[in-house]
């Protein structure tokens, strides 16, 4: 079963100050599970997680993530903006993007971040930009599909992202070229991954890689970054990944492949964001409306401007009514948002207790990947975000967005000037 990480009596003294809709996050479980993921991979001297800053852009969560050893992944301007007020700088940032606009790579180059190239085409675009640093990725698509077992997990070839093998050797000759010194390899070859195979599987194929430029090209490899990509148990009796075991798989695999190569020193490297974030979030919403026609709807002051992921992928979110967690699960309901847009559903034949207008619906595992996602459609407003600490007090870590704030970008006109918000 899922249970969620508050008490209803927690919830109601909550919702007594801050209104639902909000995301909620529980500082206990994200420092845990951080050391968790640290101490799995402590056999590694240069271990580092870079927080995939998109999946959860809250300076608060920034710091909290920062104290627990990690840096951040950035892939663009607000990113990098938000990471270096935080105090998160120099090589503490991993800045991989694609597509890059210049002045992106000029702010990650002024903040001395480390730089993920995307493509070979991107050389000489840096170095137009901003000049090749000391130390630099480039980031791997082996192509084809990836498979664990006889599962295919993802399809490289029809991802937009990467270097190809050949390119990898050019581009790291042609970046030794210019001046580079320090070099890393990154990859991310499937997503939300609930397996202790896909770490250490991709890292054979990134160690062996690594050791093949490095015979090739006489480069100086530093970092192995294993990107994003360990997922989490959405639905209940899912089993989870053991990071523990995740870590082992990695270290066989290093222990197999660089240390034989001479190669032993190499730093592993981490951008999860969904691992890191996702269980420790929940979407808290209120049931504001039933409907009754050819199917029962309950209508939630939330929507799909809070959590996008059920109507872009379709995708599970468990589902608590507070307060009636022992309650038979008797009623099947969809269970939606206010949108104009059918797809606002966060959940469509969901057996759950009755509810009764008023209850409040905790929507978990939204801590990644939800707030982030979230839009203005029907000019809806995204919602506050709060911190439950671990000592069990809350704090705003986002205010809730007013009509001023989605009129704001007209502040140059005043054809709105009379607008009372
Ligand atoms: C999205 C992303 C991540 C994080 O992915 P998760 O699935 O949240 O772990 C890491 N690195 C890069 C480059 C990404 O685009």
């Amino acid at each position: 079963m899922k249970k969620p990480f508050v008490t209803l009596e927690q919830l109601k003294e909550i919702t007594n100050k801050y209104p639902t809709p909000f995301h909620l996050y529980d500082e206990k479980g994200i420092r845990e599970n951080a050391r968790r993921l640290k101490a799995a991979f402590a056999w590694n001297k240069g271990f580092k997680e870079y927080f995939a800053v998109k999946a959860t852009p809250n300076p608060y969560i920034l710091k909290i993530l920062q104290e627990e050893g990690c840096g951040a992944d950035c892939s663009s301007m607000t990113e990098l903006m938000m990471s270096e007020a935080v105090g998160i700088t120099g090589s503490d940032i991993m800045f991989s993007s694609n597509a890059t606009p210049a002045e992106e790579f000029l702010k990650a180059a002024e903040l001395n971040a480390t730089i993920n190239l995307d493509d070979f085409t991107h050389i000489d675009f840096l170095n137009k930009v901003a000049g090749i640093p000391e130390t630099i990725s480039c980031r791997f698509n082996p192509g084809g599909v990836f498979s664990l077992g006889t599962d295919i997990m993802d399809n490289p070839g029809e991802a937009k992202y990467g270097f190809t093998k050949e390119q990898m050797i050019e581009g790291y000759k042609k970046l030794m070229g210019m001046g580079a010194k320090y070099f890393g390899i990154h990859s991310f070859l499937a997503s939300n991954t609930v397996s202790n195979e896909y770490y250490p599987t991709l890292a054979k194929i990134l160690f062996e890689l690594a050791v093949e430029l490095k015979e090739k090209t006489g480069a100086t490899i530093k970092f192995i970054n294993l990107s994003g990509g360990v997922g989490i148990p959405y639905r209940p009796g899912q089993p989870a990944n053991d990071i523990m075991e995740i870590g082992e798989g990695v270290r066989k695999a290093f222990e197999e492949t660089l240390v034989p190569a001479g190669m032993g020193d190499v730093s592993i490297f981490t951008e999860l964001g969904r691992y890191m974030l996702a269980p420790y979030g929940h979407l808290v919403a209120t049931a504001i409306h039933e409907k009754h026609i050819y199917k029962e709807y309950i209508g939630l002051d939330a929507s799909a401007v809070n959590l996008m992921r059920p109507a872009m992928y379709g995708a599970y979110h468990h589902i608590t009514v507070m307060g009636k967690e022992n309650e038979p699960c008797d009623h099947k309901y969809d269970i939606t948002g206010s949108l104009c847009e059918n797809n606002d559903k966060f959940a469509i034949d969901r057996m759950l207790p009755n509810i009764d207008l008023g209850d409040l619906i905790v929507i978990h595992d939204t801590g990644a990947h939800g707030y982030s996602m979230g839009y203005n459609y029907n000019g809806k407003l995204k919602s506050a975000e709060i911190l439950l600490k671990e000592d069990g007090g809350v704090q705003l870590i986002r205010r809730a967005e007013t009509p001023k704030d989605y009129f704001a970008t007209f502040d140059f006109s005043d054809v709105l000037k009379d607008m009372k918000y």
